[in-house]
């Protein structure tokens, strides 16, 4: 069984409900994001030929919970909370998106600090249900969420208005928090269904992230050389093309850049607008 088989095994033997759930460039994310099935139900197309963002103008609140050690330290400098929230400002400027800190707290129950260790149904449950915020993002940071099967787990977003995220990975420069706010907006990884979606783009509606404007990638590893050229082992999709994956996007696994495409703030948008109206 592939290391994606025991992680999907292992969510569901958890029973989270999250709908994304991952770490990113630490060697293995698994994602259980919401079916484009679903997404098209909404009414929220796929952007085939959008050239235009649909931005929005609205400032959303994220209330911030952070897990303290068995001293009672919580490991995290202010400097680092607010360059994440400076650097998630600078990745969704372009939607018109932007957060800000509404409310912060610590929690007493280290166990919480340790989320991997003690990871299941019910801890993650007391969790979010002691500390959280309705109508604002839930924004928890502890110290570590990998698991002895899944050690390099860094976040994960999930239903409800809630993400998690190692306080390591949390920071001016890291990409985690972009990538899990783009699970929470609805953003599936460009490598959903990996050799599924055609390098010509004719079925780019209904496989991979289900994004018209973000390149087939078949590389649920991130495989990519120091210039950032693809170096996975899958080099053409079923129709013989060659695949030329989007190696600078932050939905993939490649450890080469930080972009979301025009598709991609469409997308989160239109979620947000359809379906997070307990934000507004
Ligand atoms: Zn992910």
């Amino acid at each position: 069984m592939n290391r994606l088989g025991v992680f999907l095994i292992a969510l569901s033997f958890i029973g989270l409900s999250f709908s994304a759930f991952c770490q990113q460039r630490k060697g293995f994310c698994g994602a259980k994001p919401m079916p484009i099935e679903q997404i098209r139900m909404m009414g929220i197309p796929s952007y085939s030929s959008c050239d235009v963002i649909n931005r929005v103008e609205r400032t959303l609140q994220i209330s911030l919970h952070i897990a303290v050690d068995s001293l009672g330290e919580t490991n995290i400098s202010n400097a680092q909370i607010d360059g994440a929230l400076q650097q998630l400002n600078i990745d969704f400027a372009p939607s018109g998106l932007q957060f800000v800190y509404c409310f912060r707290d610590t929690m007493p129950n280290d166990r919480f600090d340790s989320l991997g260790v003690y990871w299941d149904y019910n801890e993650s449950i007391q969790m979010t249900s002691i500390h959280f915020e309705p109508n604002t993002i839930n924004l928890y940071l502890v110290g570590t969420l990998g698991i002895d099967a899944l050690p390099d787990v860094a976040g994960l977003a999930g239903a409800g208005g809630i993400v998690m995220i190692e306080k390591s990975s949390y920071g001016f420069g890291s990409l985690v928090q972009a990538h899990e706010f783009g699970h929470y907006f609805s953003l599936a990884h460009t490598f959903e269904d990996a050799g599924m979606e055609l390098v010509d783009g004719s079925n780019c509606a209904i496989a991979g992230d289900g994004i018209c404007d973000t390149a087939a990638d078949p590389d649920p590893e991130g495989n990519a050389d120091e210039e950032c050229n693809y170096s996975g082992s899958v080099m053409q999709d079923p129709n013989g093309d060659w695949y030329v994956p989007p190696t600078d996007n932050i939905m993939s696994y490649y450890p080469c850049g930080r972009r979301f495409t025009v598709g991609q703030y469409n997308r989160m948008i239109a979620f947000y607008l359809n379906a997070l109206s307990y934000l507004w």
